[in-house]
């Protein structure tokens, strides 16, 4: 990793404009996704070759957060939390740092296969093996940043990327904070689907307690339920009652969508999804939770519509099955010319009509290579023979 600059929350922008440093390093290329104030374009890095993802920061419309922080400033803090979260191979790893006076360039390693997001739309839902999978990846990042005093405050699975091997990345620490044991926290950020209720109560009541780690667990229990079935738990048209129904808990595992899904995925879920952040589970808990001892695969009801679907389909396939067995197979030009033997139809043809001809010749035993009856240069001996007697010698063929 190289670094740059040293980041504290109250740096002033630096004297010197290192933007020209990154392009002297990096090529970049297309975009790879868009945030509320940041470009992700895939660069090259001209020296080795290396792809990375470059984060681009605008920071000269620089607003101030609902605490005050500059962009500049939350870019360092991002930064400065990338660096303590470092060295896990679940979440994302920050490999250069570049700063000037209008954009910051975090350059990361990159994920090739996009955002979780993407791949949830693309598949609709995943499976429990799947789900087992991602979950347990997610699980051990949150435990691994929770343990660094880290909370991120923004889990989604349009933060969590897919590497080359489908195996997760956390990203996106832009509103992730350092808290120390028992310290609360009260301002209002993440994505609205994902809040969790005592975080909303935080900055809805004067006298509301605040709120802690526990938050990134609810967020869990979201992303494992949408997961699961591709819609979320407590989405709703007006945002108003979507609010509300996360702060009463209120979610259910509808029918038909969870019919086939295992108790212990639900389990899982319902204690995720507690109301009481004293009582939901923590992250180390949760990876001892039999849903990820569980191999069982869902067992499916009995449904008659789907089974006789099923079998339908199993009857068409077989019959395309045998009707390929009398599909002639692709001719191609070149070799009906040059080699006309080598296609199985035409060799059949040929072999059909040469032994009509010439079955005579052909005494059992003498002739080994059917083809040779078909070769076009003539046989040396049988023009030399012929040369001498001047007559046909067919038979000596
Ligand atoms: P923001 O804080 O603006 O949401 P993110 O860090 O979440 O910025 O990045 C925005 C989007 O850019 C991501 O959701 C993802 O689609 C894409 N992206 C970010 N980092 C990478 C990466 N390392 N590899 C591939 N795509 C990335
Ligand atoms: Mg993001």
């Amino acid at each position: 990793m190289v670094g740059k600059l040293e980041f504290h929350e109250n740096d002033d922008l630096p004297d010197k404009d290192v933007a020209r440093d990154f392009y002297a390093k990096y090529e970049p290329k297309e975009v790879l996704g868009k945030g509320v104030s940041s470009i992700v374009r895939r660069c090259i890095e001209k020296e080795t070759g290396y792809e990375y993802a470059a984060k681009i920061i605008d920071v000269s419309s620089d607003p101030d957060d609902s605490q005050g922080f500059t962009l500049l400033q939350a870019s360092h803090r991002e930064v400065a939390i990338l660096h303590l979260a470092a060295g896990h191979p679940y979440i994302i790893t920050l490999h250069d740092v570049f700063e000037s006076s209008t954009y910051i360039f975090l350059v990361f390693e990159i994920c090739k296969n996009g955002e979780l997001f993407d791949y949830l739309t693309s598949v609709v839902a995943l499976s429990e093996k799947r789900t087992r999978t991602i979950m347990k990846q997610l699980f051990e990042s949150v435990d691994y940043i929770h343990s660094k005093g880290i909370v991120h405050r923004d889990l989604k699975p349009e933060n969590i990327l897919l590497d080359d091997n489908y195996n997760i990345k956390v990203t996106d620490f832009g509103f992730a904070r350092m808290v120390q044991p028992g310290e609360k926290m009260n301002d209002l950020c993440g994505t609205p689907g994902y809040l969790a209720p005592e975080l909303l109560r935080a900055s809805m009541y004067e006298d509301a307690e605040g709120y802690g780690f526990e938050v990134d667990l609810w967020a869990c229990g979201v992303i494992m339920y949408t997961l699961l079935v591709g819609f979320p738990p407590f989405w709703h048209r007006k945002q108003m009652i979507m609010l509300r129904n996360i702060m009463e808990g209120k979610y259910e595992f509808c029918s038909p969508e969870w019919d086939d899904i295992t108790e212990e995925a639900k389990d899982l879920i319902r204690k995720l999804l507690v109301i009481d952040p004293s009582k939901r589970i923590n992250a180390k808990e949760a990876l001892k939770h039999c849903f990820f001892r569980s191999k069982k695969t869902p067992v499916k009801k009995f449904n008659a519509r789907k089974t006789f679907k099923l079998a339908i389909l199993c009857v068409r396939v077989l019959i395309r099955i045998r009707q390929y067995r009398y599909t002639p197979e692709v001719l191609n030009m070149d070799i009906i010319r040059f080699e006309p033997y080598k296609i199985k139809l035409l060799r059949k043809a040929i072999d059909g009509c040469a032994f009509r001809v010439y079955h005579h010749w052909v005494k059992r035993g003498e002739v080994q290579n059917r083809a040779a009856l078909f070769e076009n240069r003539p046989k040396v001996e049988m023009k030399l023979a012929y040369q001498d007697t001047g007559v046909s010698h067919f038979h000596h063929f």
